[in-house]
């Protein structure tokens, strides 16, 4: 048997390129669950492995897609049956294991969650890793004291797939959502998504000088880093709490200072979606089916097929998606 694949290649001289190829069933990875992948997603680390940078992926040939829907073939794993739905987040998939950019895919039982039955496998993926991120961060942040009444939070990178996701969710909640964009045309895209304040990110994305800056946010989900971060931790209320949860500006933080801890108790917490154990994305999986406003998940979602990819990958890596890009591995 054969599937099909978008296969990422290195040249003996480093050229990195990537294109869809038919394959045969005896190039899978070893693995005991043998899933049919029906839909995959285009995330920030997804856009390093189709272009070789970043040092994610370790061996080539190789396949990326750092997460996938679809439906169990064959499976040696008591736990998972022939015609199980599941779904498939973190663990380095698509990093350093052949990933969702195929429409078949060999893993480890460990890996994989259970699909929860309200949820359609494309549903699943316009979810994705930035949605259980997104969720991860909320629920961080609500185990550090976050409620409505403490006041407005702020999503930084919000058009892009995390924050998009967090907007939505937040305003689900009941929270006040500032939402941070570079891009003016995504204000009433964002304010539909449930946004209640939209923030330029030219208001926080350079350096201020200062040490702590007024009380703006009772908490914050930091998509950004680089110093916007710092900007958002000088701005925090006192108490607030900030899930920093990825880095598309950068990951030094040129003027942190640890004032904003020491004289407003603020918070940071960091969130890692990949090492989640099971119980933890049973857990957020549903919350998700719970919180999220499935009826504002359309609006976030362009589908695309395997060969949009790597144009994809570009405009991901420039900032330019905008929501979730939900790959239909089988187009
Ligand atoms: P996207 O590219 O979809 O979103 C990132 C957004 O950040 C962009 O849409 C843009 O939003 C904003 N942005 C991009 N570049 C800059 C810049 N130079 N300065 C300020 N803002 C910028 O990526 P994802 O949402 O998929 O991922 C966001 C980050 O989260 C990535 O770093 C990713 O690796 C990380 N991540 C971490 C996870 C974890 O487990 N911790 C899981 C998933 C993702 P706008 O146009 O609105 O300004």
């Amino acid at each position: 048997m054969t599937f099909t694949a978008l296969l990422v290649e290195k040249d003996d001289d480093g050229t990195v390129s990537a294109a869809v190829r038919e394959l045969d069933d005896s190039r899978l990875p070893e693995g005991d669950v043998t899933v049919a992948v029906e839909y995959s997603t285009l995330n920030y680390k997804d856009g390093l492995c189709i272009n070789g940078k970043g040092g994610l992926v370790r061996t080539y040939p190789h396949v990326p897609g750092v997460d996938f829907a679809g439906t169990v073939e064959a499976s040696q794993d008591p736990r998972y049956r022939p015609g199980d739905r599941v779904v498939l987040t973190g663990w380095r998939v698509g990093e350093i294991w052949w990933g969702g950019y195929a429409t078949r895919a060999r893993v480890k039982a460990d890996w994989l969650t259970p699909l929860p039955g309200a949820l359609s496998t494309r549903q699943a993926m316009a979810i994705g890793t930035a949605g259980l991120t997104s969720m991860l961060a909320v629920m961080a942040l609500e185990k550090a004291g976050l409620s409505p009444p403490k006041g407005e939070v702020l999503v930084t990178g919000a058009a892009g797939g995390v924050g998009s996701v967090a907007v939505a969710l937040l305003a689900r909640l009941g929270y006040a959502v500032a939402a941070v964009t570079g891009r003016p045309e995504a204000a009433d895209y964002l304010r539909d998504l449930g946004a209640t304040t939209i923030v330029a990110r030219s208001e926080l994305s350079e350096a201020s000088g200062r040490p702590l800056e007024s009380e703006r946010w009772a908490g914050a989900i930091d998509a950004v880093g680089g110093e916007m971060l710092a900007r958002v931790l000088k701005q925090m209320k006192y108490d607030g709490a900030v899930a920093a949860v990825g880095l598309a500006a950068g990951a030094a933080v040129p003027s942190f200072t640890v004032i904003p801890f020491l004289l407003r108790g603020v918070s940071l917490i960091g969130i890692d979606s990949v090492m989640r154990s099971y119980d933890q994305r049973v857990d957020a999986w549903n919350r998700i089916v719970a919180d999220l406003p499935m009826e504002k998940l359309e609006a976030m979602v362009e589908e695309h097929r395997l060969s949009d990819l790597p144009e994809l990958a570009n405009r991901i890596l420039a900032g330019q998606v905008k929501g979730r890009a939900v790959i239909d591995v089988r187009a």
